[in-house]
């Protein structure tokens, strides 16, 4: 029997398991799909996120981010981070980097879609790998979160994600929000001549019109050429009970999910490798509870007040106007966003 078994090797998964290795724990990670795989992501890696990844010994390439615009048309606030800067990573480069780190340290990945658990008092055994814990990073739609009884009634707007990639050299070193009516579109520098647009919202989300929608920013990408698939994620709020069943632990989006619209989905998720993984180690999974909830409070606490006023017509039209006549909420939030 070994110690880990990490179903989900998308970086939460991985982060898990390079934490596990370095703690002197055998892990094996399994994962649905045969390689790498692209997903919708808005690609900030906030400050705290790259600083964790660089302490495991991970550096992914793309372009550095010194902070947050947010933009609607007539009003501008910017917030720089206060700890350094954070990378918009494309997320190919971030699963190579990962894998790579993970392989080195000895990490064993075996291909398959986990559709059985059996979990008892001494052990957990999934695709026929026996081990002490399971952690599950296996996203937001979590199908051990389901198994294990820890999905919550999902109470409140259903929002979504789609992003594409456009050919054309950052103009900044921020990432920009372009508040419109009824959408959020993120700009994410990713290389020296690429950005990622990310749009979120209620269905039906169509990127095009988002960004029609938001002049200022049409006009910074007329013409440039479309460099990757669009892809979707969502709905969005994803409820859970908990993060503990026995001797499974759930990590990332799949501990529990409220939106997108803060770009902090991977520090918060890295942050809970981390937790889970000491927890495995000092064999207390309730501890890792615990820590989660502390360490996550100030963040669920943030974006449940943003997504909130964004789903006020009323509140939404003034949040931009805000940021820029308080600019040094507006730099609060962004560094207890950023870390
Ligand atoms: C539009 C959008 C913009 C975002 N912008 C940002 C941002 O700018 N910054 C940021 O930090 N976060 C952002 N996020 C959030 C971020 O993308 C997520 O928090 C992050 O991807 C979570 O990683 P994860 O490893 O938990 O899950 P995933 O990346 O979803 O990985 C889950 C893995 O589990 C595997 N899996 C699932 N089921 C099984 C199974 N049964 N058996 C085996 N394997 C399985 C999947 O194949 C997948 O590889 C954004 C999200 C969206 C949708």
């Amino acid at each position: 029997m070994i110690d880990l078994v990490v179903v989900g090797g998308g970086p939460v998964g991985l982060v898990a398991a390079v934490h596990a290795r370095l703690a002197g724990l055998e892990v094996v990670v399994v994962e649905a799909h045969p390689q790498r795989r692209d997903k919708a992501c808005g690609e900030g890696l906030m400050p705290a996120a790259l600083r964790h990844l660089q302490r495991l010994g991970i550096d992914p390439p793309g372009a550095e981010i010194r902070g947050i615009r947010y933009v609607d048309g007539r009003h501008d606030a910017t917030a720089a981070f206060d700890h350094g800067p954070g990378r918009g990573v494309r997320r190919t480069a971030l699963s190579d980097a990962l894998e790579a780190r993970a392989g080195a340290l000895g990490v064993q990945r075996i291909q398959a879609l986990v559709d059985d658990l059996q979990v008892d008092s001494r052990r957990v055994v999934v695709a026929g790998i026996a081990a002490r814990y399971l952690i599950a990073a296996d996203g937001l739609h979590s199908p051990i979160r389901t198994r294990v009884g820890l999905d919550a009634p999902r109470r409140g707007p259903r929002r979504y994600g789609v992003r594409q990639h456009l050919g054309v050299a950052p103009w900044s070193d921020l990432v920009e929000v372009h508040w419109t009516p009824s959408t959020e579109l993120y700009v994410t520098p990713v290389g020296p001549d690429q950005v990622g647009v990310a749009a979120l919202g209620a269905r039906p989300l169509d990127l095009r019109r988002a960004v029609a929608g938001a002049p200022v920013l049409a006009e910074r990408l007329e013409g440039a050429p479309v460099v990757s698939g669009l892809l979707g994620a969502g709905p969005f709020l994803q409820p859970t009970r908990g993060r503990v069943a026995g001797r499974v632990l759930l990590v990332g989006d799949a501990a529990g999910y409220i939106d997108a619209l803060t770009g902090e989905g991977l520090r918060l998720g890295f942050e809970g490798a981390r937790a889970a993984v000491h927890a495995v180690r000092s064999d207390d999974p309730a501890r890792y509870e615990r820590e989660w909830s502390s360490m996550t409070r100030s963040s669920r606490w943030l974006t449940r007040g943003l997504l909130s006023a964004a789903s006020s017509p009323r509140l939404r039209a003034q949040i931009v106007a805000r940021a820029e006549r308080h600019p040094g909420v507006f730099a609060r939030a962004v560094q207890v966003l950023g870390g």
